[in-house]
């Protein structure tokens, strides 16, 4: 059977998911080939440049979007509100119009962030978001641009990014544990580490089940479990200890308020994921398992362990 390319345009190529889901593209995923996708970095087109980004869509003519873009940079954003929000907020209200003109998929992630993090249970997609921090606002604003149209768009909220590639929580980790003996970690937020991976591979689950008559819809996917960055610290820490690496030789649990930062981050960002379980038939790994795995990929790579150890 001859195989119709689908054009696929992937919004974020160099960031964490972006990576993964070029990997993907490249490992046939789901029968998926490196034809069927364009993937676009900051050197394709400035996200917050509306124009530019119009003539990409328009010049590519894709048939399903994918946003893995955004401006991630959560503390640096207090200071520039207006580019986070035009990448956050308006670039994916553009994509949404984009994909209901031409009734195509489109796939928008979004974040924990949007809540305050105040519930003491997991949130559910019908709790109301209340972002305490610029980041999680233009990432709000940017759910609520796509749930404006009637597009065939789903938004994924997703929480605490990590991938073998990029600048992360568990590359710091391995970094500072070679460098300090001791170290204090925050232990009172509690989310679900997950996996650029697992989101990536999520993320091409979904897409083909996306109906071109059917609104846009929002679902929480993160890995299942939670624990606290302190948890996540621990488990990197006993992988690299195995592994032969220098760790710390003491690790404290410390109070969010003893680790102040220019942007306030929730407490809870525990979300619950079974909606996505029911509609999609897709439910993410456990975290630690994944987080494992995670840095068995990193760690087992002799170039990769040595350039740690350096
Ligand atoms: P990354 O920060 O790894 O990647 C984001 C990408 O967006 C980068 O490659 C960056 O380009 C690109 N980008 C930023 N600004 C622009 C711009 N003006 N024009 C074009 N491209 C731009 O993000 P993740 O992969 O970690 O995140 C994927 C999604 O998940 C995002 O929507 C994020 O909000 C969401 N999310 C992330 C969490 C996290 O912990 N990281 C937690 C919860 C949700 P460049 O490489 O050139 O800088």
């Amino acid at each position: 059977m001859i195989h119709a390319p689908q054009k696929i345009l992937v919004f974020g190529k160099n960031g964490q998911v972006g990576y993964e889901l070029f990997c993907l593209f490249h490992d046939n995923y789901n029968g998926l080939t490196p034809e069927d996708a364009v993937f676009l970095g900051r050197d394709g087109v400035d996200l917050s440049d509306t124009d530019a980004l119009l003539k990409a869509l328009e010049d590519h003519a894709p048939t399903a979007i994918i946003n893995a873009a955004a401006y991630t940079a959560v503390d640096k954003a207090e200071s520039e509100e207006a580019l986070c929000m035009a990448v956050n907020a308006m670039a994916p209200e553009v994509m949404a119009e984009y994909a209901q003109d031409h009734k195509i998929p489109f796939i928008h992630i979004s974040t924990d962030y949007v809540f305050d993090g105040t519930k003491t249970a997991p949130y559910t997609e019908s709790d109301a978001p209340c972002p305490v921090n610029i980041y999680g606002k233009s990432k709000y604003e940017g759910e609520q641009a796509i749930l404006k149209t009637t597009a065939p768009a789903v938004i994924l909220r997703t929480s605490w990014v990590y991938a073998a590639k990029g600048q992360n929580f568990v590359h710091t980790m391995l970094r500072l544990g070679q460098e300090r003996d001791t170290m204090g970690i925050v232990n009172d937020q509690i989310g679900a580490p997950t996996n650029a991976k697992d989101i990536a591979r999520g993320i091409l689950d979904i897409l083909p089940q996306i109906k071109p008559d059917s609104g846009p819809e929002l679902y929480h996917m993160c890995a299942q479990g939670a624990g606290s960055w302190y948890d996540f610290a621990q488990l990197i820490f006993e992988e690299a200890k195995e592994r032969g690496l220098t760790t710390p030789s003491s690790v404290t649990p410390i109070a969010s308020s003893a680790y102040p930062t220019p942007a306030q981050r929730p407490l809870n960002s525990r979300m619950d994921c079974s909606a996505l379980t029911k509609f999609y038939g897709v439910t993410l790994p456990d975290w630690q398992d994944s987080a494992r795995a995670c840095l068995a990929e990193i760690l087992n790579n002799t170039d990769s362990k040595k350039a740690i150890a350096s």
